[in-house]
């Protein structure tokens, strides 16, 4: 035989370069379910099914287009299971059949690529890696980009994506609207009444495959995090196309001046929950940006809106990537606030169990969809852990095991560098703290907390607020040095030593689980 096209779990679309010049007669696919891609971190059951299903139903779809697949699915009994690695059932295969070349598109995973270079030399048969083209901006593009650059700020970086790709331009090539930016209108909270009915994205009832899935995962991963019997998500590239077409319709118009408001009990707000489907490449980032596009220009959804969304696509989901590929492996060792390895993430991020209202509310969503919005992410659950001390590489590992969106290469950036600032200022050039008065301002969570959001000591001390001025206090050298920082520890040495004091005892107390919160 000739070409082995393997195809990964997050690779599923049809116009792959990997797929491009297949021949029926003489290449296979190679597709693989493995208890050790799920097991590496200790995943949500919903994040499982987010994969498994989508790459059972895109084996039928390339199956029905008369190509042979090779699949390794994963029964429901632990115990019938070959090979458990992603690399040995590979061998397997290889030693089973003779091949004269391996071909991929670059994995999401650097683990994964440098485990298929082993494995590959080992059974001495070529590899061949080419480019993923579902990205707009190549890791070459961006590595030419960003040599030689003091800082990468995803502004200029995002403006040079918008001009290379002709987004958002007018005739002449300024930015629509005279503005590049538009960030200032995109920062609303919800009044009194809350957000009152939001559109709900549509609902997908899990088809036999689907089932199948759910079945296999309650079985063989019965003791993993979270729920997967709310299962809702797109699992193939039609579904993802409807999913597309309501938020767009129903849900971008808004999507801008709500992006950062947080509301108790609330799912999905104005966010688009398309992260997986584009992850999975079930939706590519092009047709998502053009489609938001449209909108604005057939009036649907105005300019701040559309720009704000077409920012965190066309700007923050390629800059991570090239952040990713150019700084690894190195990038996933960074610790720059000298965080204790063995601060891990707080037990309530597996089971909820908190008395901090927002925590909570952050945590049923997550435990029911594996899924919360990107504000959740970075200043509730990112901050908290941040503010706690966990070692940013622990938090990526929690946030890999969590989220059905994770993979290596948005999760380790977004989680180790953006949240925890263990880059050192590559994502962010400074740390993303806050005290309690930042949820109050954003959300109507502290209305029905058991602590108090201004207050930093005592009993009712809102724990974020005591932790906040600890990390203030324990970084304050290193913070002294970044003028973003100034005017946060201006105020904290405005802090007597005796409530300096008491807040250092508590934020102890906290971080040591001596105080449960
Ligand atoms: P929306 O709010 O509707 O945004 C639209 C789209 O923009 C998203 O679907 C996503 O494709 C893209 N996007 C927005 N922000 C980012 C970003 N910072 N990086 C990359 N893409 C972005 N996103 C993931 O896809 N996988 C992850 O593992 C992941 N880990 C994160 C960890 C932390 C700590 C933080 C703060 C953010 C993380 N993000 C991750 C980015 C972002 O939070 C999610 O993409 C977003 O919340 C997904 O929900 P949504 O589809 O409703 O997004």
């Amino acid at each position: 035989l000739r070409n082995l096209v393997l195809v990964l779990g997050d690779q599923l679309n049809h116009d792959s370069a990997a797929l491009e010049d297949f021949d029926e007669q003489r290449d296979r696919v190679w597709m693989a379910e493995n208890q050790d891609e799920s097991t590496h971190v200790w995943c949500h059951k919903t994040r499982l099914v987010a994969f498994f299903s989508p790459m059972r139903h895109f084996r039928d779809e390339l199956r029905g287009s008369g190509k042979t697949v090779l699949y390794h699915e994963l029964p429901i009994d632990g115990r019938k299971a070959r090979s458990t690695s992603f690399a040995s059932l590979l061998a397997e295969t290889l030693a089973e059949q003779a091949f004269e070349k391996i071909i991929l598109v670059q994995p999401g995973d650097h683990r994964v690529l440098a485990a298929l270079e082993t494995t590959t030399r080992e059974a001495d048969v070529a590899m061949e890696v080419r480019e993923d083209r579902h990205f707009y901006c190549s890791i070459d593009r961006f590595a030419q980009w960003s040599d030689g650059r003091k800082s990468m700020v995803l502004e200029n970086f995002y403006r040079v994506m918008r001009e290379e790709h002709r987004v958002l331009l007018d005739s002449d090539g300024a930015p629509e609207g005279g503005q590049w930016n538009f960030d200032k209108d995109n920062r609303g909270k919800f009044g009194k009444g809350g957000p009152g009915d939001v559109p709900s994205p549509p609902t997908f009832r899990p088809d036999a495959i689907t089932r199948d899935v759910i079945t296999m995962v309650e079985a063989r991963f019965n003791d993993h995090p979270g729920k997967c019997d709310q299962f809702d998500l797109p699992v193939n590239r039609k579904q993802a196309l409807r999913y597309l077409a309501d938020f767009i319709e129903h849900r971008l118009a808004n999507f801008g001046k709500y992006q950062d408001a947080m509301w108790t009990g609330e799912t999905f707000l104005y966010h688009s929950r398309l992260s997986n489907a584009i992850n999975l490449h079930l939706l590519s980032p092009r047709e998502v940006v053009d489609a938001a596009v449209a909108a604005y220009r057939n009036g649907t959804a105005p300019l701040a809106a559309t720009e704000g969304f077409v920012r965190q696509i066309l700007g923050w989901r390629e800059y991570v990537r090239g952040v990713y590929w150019t700084r690894m492996p190195e990038y996933a060792t960074l610790n720059s606030l000298d965080c204790d390895l063995d601060q891990d993430v707080p037990s309530s991020y597996w089971d909820g169990r908190t008395n901090m209202a927002c925590v909570a509310d952050a945590m049923r969503l997550l435990i029911d969809t594996a899924y919360a919005h990107h504000i959740q992410r970075l200043m509730v659950l990112g901050l908290f852990a941040q503010l706690m001390g966990v070692h940013p590489a622990k938090f990526n590992e929690w946030h890999m095991a969590m989220y059905a969106d994770a993979v290596d290469w948005v999760s380790l950036p977004n989680a180790l560098g953006m949240s925890q600032h263990g880059d050192g200022g590559v994502m962010a050039t400074k740390p993303y703290c806050a005290s309690g008065n930042y949820i109050n301002k954003m959300s109507n969570h502290c209305k029905t907390c058991r602590y108090k959001y201004n207050e930093a000591i005592g009993d009712d001390a809102c724990p974020v607020t005591t932790l906040y001025w600890d990390f203030l206090d324990r970084n304050r050298e290193r913070f002294t040095k970044n003028h973003r920082m100034v005017m946060q520890i201006k105020n904290l040495e405005r802090k007597s030593p005796s409530e300096m004091d008491e807040i250092r005892d508590r934020a102890n107390k906290i971080r040591r689980g001596d105080i449960s919160v």
